[in-house]
């Protein structure tokens, strides 16, 4: 029985977990690791922080859902990984020996890096910061709001897009959000008694889709009056204030950030990562330098963006090449990427974008519906009610073949 190691029970690490099962008692057992009880779903967290939705509804319980399921589960941090003897050093002190490891840690938001943040700025990106948004947003009596995303480095090793910010889609769900809370549920009428500035380190806001996209947001963001700024690398935030590296200041009384991602130390300690502590792997995402060592997701130097999407389909890659190593009849899925993301605006409102443009591709797709939203809504609940477990491929296919009518 080959022992398979999964560091990380996101949505890649889940994905991977629901993928292999099927062999656990056959030819393989499997030990999961992550530090959390619950995994978290992120893209629920904007109904958080901007419409008070309950945190529960973001959350899968772990060692019920995978020890049912026929594996074992730790609840810990992962110290290190010892690759050349196959090893786990854990934080309680114990350790996991391994025939086969998938890696799965996701990315680390860098709040650290911003000066002022601790002691001025809110975000979206875990549970805490949602929670803590929410009771900010909801006290909220007007004044300068602005958004955007610091910018995030990335390595060389492998042929990736090196996108300035790897997740925007949440910046889009923060100002349409926000300004849907504001103007209807709170009712603050008045238009200027709040005003959204958004700011993006690149050239281009979203700068991993296309045109299409780019013009349904920009014709929103005019109509409710938002201003973008384009290259904007971010200094600091003060009580009253945000200041870039370029010397402008904007007036800002709540500064909404994604801060910059970086790898976790873990990685870097395992000297597993690139120069920037990412992990390098082949387009079958294999690690470049152990072959029993598999990676997938945000963790991983060729996700890029940084999607949810893009863990799962990296996730199934990754499956398929330990299934394929253990004899099974499959087929390595590519590693044919894209941008696939809804994007709730509040409300019934929510803008679905679909978009191979970064890769080369010519699909481009934004649908502004409320079957965008239905959609959102059908997934978020078919994922919270089947213990992470993603729809079933013919379903995915459905919604593929749908938004492409549009
Ligand atoms: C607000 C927000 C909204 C988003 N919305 C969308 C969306 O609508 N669509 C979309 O496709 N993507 C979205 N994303 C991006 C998506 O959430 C991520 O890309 C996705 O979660 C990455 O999956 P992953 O499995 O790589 O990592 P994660 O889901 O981050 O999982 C990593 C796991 O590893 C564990 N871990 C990390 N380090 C350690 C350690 N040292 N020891 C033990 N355990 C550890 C963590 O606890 C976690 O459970 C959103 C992100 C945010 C922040």
């Amino acid at each position: 029985m080959k022992k398979v190691v999964i560091l990380g029970a996101g949505f890649s690490g889940l994905h991977i977990f629901y993928k292999i099962r099927h062999l656990i008692g056959k030819k393989i057992e499997i030990t999961v690791v992550d530090r959390r009880s619950h995994a978290l779903l992120k893209p629920e967290l904007p109904e958080v922080a901007f419409e008070g939705a309950p945190l529960s509804h973001s959350l899968i319980e772990l060692e019920h859902t995978l020890e049912n399921r026929g594996a074992t589960f730790i609840q810990s941090d992962v110290e290190r990984i010892e690759a050349k003897t196959n090893k786990i050093i854990l934080k309680n002190g114990k350790h996991v020996i391994y025939d086969y490891l998938f890696i799965t840690l996701g990315a680390v938001k860098d709040y650290d890096a911003i000066k002022g943040y601790k002691e001025y700025g809110y975000s979206v990106c875990d549970d805490l910061q949602a929670q803590k948004l929410w009771e900010k947003v909801k006290n909220f009596e007007g004044g300068h709001i602005v958004t955007g995303a610091a910018k995030s480095y990335w390595g060389t090793r492998v042929q990736a897009p090196k996108l300035s910010a790897p997740c925007e889609g949440p910046i889009g769900e923060v100002m349409f959000m926000l300004d849907y809370y504001l103007s209807k549920d709170k009712n603050l009428e008045v238009i200027n008694k709040y005003q959204i500035d958004v700011f993006t380190p690149a050239e281009i806001f979203f700068e991993d889709v296309g045109d299409k996209p780019h013009e349904v947001i920009g014709e929103f963001m005019t109509k409710k009056q938002m201003n973008l700024h384009n290259n904007k690398l971010l200094k600091e935030i003060g009580k009253d204030f945000i200041a870039f590296e370029d010397g402008t200041q904007m007036p800002c009384d709540l500064a909404i950030i994604i801060p910059p991602y970086i790898a976790p130390q873990v990685i870097k300690n395992s000297q597993l990562g690139d120069e920037k502590g990412f992990i390098p792997t082949d387009t079958t995402m294999r690690h470049l330098d152990f072959d029993n060592i598999f990676a997938a997701g945000d963790i991983t130097a060729l996700a890029q963006p940084k999607l949810g999407h893009i863990a799962i389909i990296q996730g199934a890659i990754a499956a398929a090449s330990l299934l394929k190593e253990l004899g099974e009849e499959i087929e390595i899925p590519p590693h044919d990427l894209e941008v696939f993301c809804i994007m709730n605006m509040g409300g019934h409102e929510a803008t679905l974008i679909d978009s191979n443009t970064l890769y080369g591709g010519n699909r481009d797709i934004a649908m502004y519906s409320p079957i965008s939203k239905l959609m959102k809504w059908g997934f978020d609940n078919y994922l919270y009610f089947n213990r992470g477990h993603m729809p079933p491929d013919w379903a995915l296919k459905m919604t593929d073949k749908l938004t492409q009518m549009f």
